[in-house]
């Protein structure tokens, strides 16, 4: 049965009220991941440049393909090949599970303890258009954004990089090339006094092909941000 997208949100609204919070990998009721099996989470522990997966000391990418991406480096929550992170990140983008914001931030910000130079960094999600926000009622990257900001007490910018394009989802776009020419020219800087000189982590729930996060990349480039690194719950 194929639902029109306010039947199925509102379907899932109600399936959401029949059945109670149960953790998705043990079961034990009242969160959606409990305690013990978040800190059980294996987090990405290699560091590589993530365009040729060559070993470095950080998640920055390697020399040789620094003309490959406007990104200096990606850090990566987790595999996207652990399940229990598999089933979250699909419940809190296509279920329209808000409260998996918070245990998917905290993979984000593990992996952001001892980052160097950390607090000169400014905060950006990548952005939704304003008719797919309103739809889906919040931007998930937005919230792990904001999770992250406010941990290490670092400045949010959430209304200076615009999706300016209503794009056709990456995920049903298939080979690479054509997801690069989907998203090309989506995204927009209309506050570039706010960008100019700062050194940027752009956040976003998963990356694929990092097609969505160079665009962006390039976009804050060229309204003059210093350095722009993204970081994403898991690398699809
Ligand atoms: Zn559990
Ligand atoms: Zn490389």
């Amino acid at each position: 049965m194929i639902l029109k997208p306010h039947l199925q949100k509102f379907s899932v609204y109600i399936l959401d009220l029949l059945f109670p919070i149960e953790c998705i990998s043990c079961g034990e009721e009242g969160k959606w991941i409990c305690a013990h099996c978040l800190a059980a989470i294996k987090l990405n522990a290699e560091d590589h440049c993530p365009i040729c997966a060559r070993e470095g000391k950080t998640s920055r990418i390697c020399f040789d393909c620094r003309n490959k991406s406007y990104l200096s480096g990606l850090v990566i929550g987790v595999p996207y090949s652990d399940s229990v992170i598999k089933k979250a990140v699909h419940l809190f983008k296509y279920r329209f599970l808000q409260d998996l914001a918070d245990p998917l931030a905290e993979i984000l910000i593990k992996q952001f303890n001892g980052f160097a130079g950390l607090k000169d960094f400014v905060v950006i999600p990548v952005p939704l258009h304003k008719k797919r926000r309103r739809w889906r009622g919040f931007n998930q990257s937005a919230l792990l954004a904001s999770a992250l900001a406010k941990r290490y007490g670092l400045k949010l910018l959430d209304d200076a990089l615009v999706r300016t394009k209503n794009t056709i989802p990456q995920v049903e776009v298939a080979d690479r090339r054509k997801r690069i020419d989907n998203i090309k020219n989506a995204f927009g800087v209309i506050k570039s006094e706010s960008i100019k000189d700062k050194k940027i982590i752009l956040v976003d729930d998963v990356a694929t092909t990092m097609a969505t996060l160079d665009e962006c990349a390039r976009v804050l480039r060229l309204a003059g941000a210093k350095e722009v690194w993204a970081t994403v719950v898991a690398r699809g």
